[in-house]
């Protein structure tokens, strides 16, 4: 792995680029489209950014990736991504090796596992399988999207912990922790609620992550089937993709 030593903002074709692989892009409005260029502006100055086994970084892949990120926070700040140390994007699956956070939190497994993209704890990286970030940006598959998945992992970390709560404002609290357990131990139960899938029952970390890539990806069956899951992420995230 290689450092950038200048860490240069979005290029000049970066509002091109955005256009033309951001499929949510011609559903935002003027504002939101200039606050989502100045924020992966940000995340492309301000964070490490570097290419996995001898993949190359360019231009597309750096500007694809940021903009997802930047569209999570879309309603945030910048400060929501203090734990985010770096993006290293791999060519396609990521193997990791040796000791692994399993599948059951606090096990861990020596397999090699083949993974799509990973969240460090604490003030750690953010990795990303390039391929998949590609397809999540074109929204090729329903209710995926590994940049919004594992972004969404490093704000619930911002309280310490990986719980599926991230920093609340004190008013959405107790609505989030009542709705978001309800589906959750539903969910664990065996009772499907689509449309979040099954991966959220793993642990309550993955059932925010997977929200979150519900909530952007498919926003109106989250507004339409579970009202109210979607009603707690859309006050979290100041944001309301339902309504593009
Ligand atoms: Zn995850």
């Amino acid at each position: 792995m290689r450092l950038r030593r200048r860490r240069s903002g979005l290029p000049v074709d970066g509002r091109a680029v955005v256009e033309r692989h951001l499929a949510v892009w011609p559903r935002l409005t003027a504002e939101e489209q200039s606050r989502l260029l100045e924020l992966a502006d940000w995340l492309l100055s301000h964070k490490r950014w570097e290419a996995a086994r001898g993949f190359e970084l360019d231009d597309t892949v750096r500007v694809v990736v940021a903009a997802q990120a930047a569209l999570l926070v879309l309603g945030l700040t910048t400060d929501h991504y203090r734990l985010v140390s770096g993006i290293i994007v791999h060519p396609s699956t990521l193997q990791t090796s040796g000791l692994q956070a399993g599948p059951v939190p606090g096990t861990v497994t020596a397999d090699r596992l083949a993974v799509l993209g990973l969240a460090q704890s604490g003030r750690g990286p953010v990795a990303v399988a390039w391929d998949q970030a590609l397809a999540g940006a074109h929204a090729s598959e329903r209710g995926h999207n590994v940049v919004l998945h594992e972004f969404a992992h490093k704000l619930d970390m911002l309280d310490g912990t990986i719980d599926g709560t991230p920093l609340l404002p004190r008013e959405v609290r107790a609505d989030w922790v009542r709705v978001c357990t309800e589906v959750y131990d539903d969910l664990v139960a065996g009772n499907p609620r689509p449309p979040m899938r099954w991966y959220g029952a793993t642990n309550p970390g993955e059932f925010f992550a997977v929200a979150t890539e519900v909530f952007f990806e498919q926003s109106q069956e989250l507004a339409a089937f579970e009202p109210d899951l979607y009603d707690v992420l859309r006050r979290f995230y100041r944001q309301d993709p339902a309504a593009r």
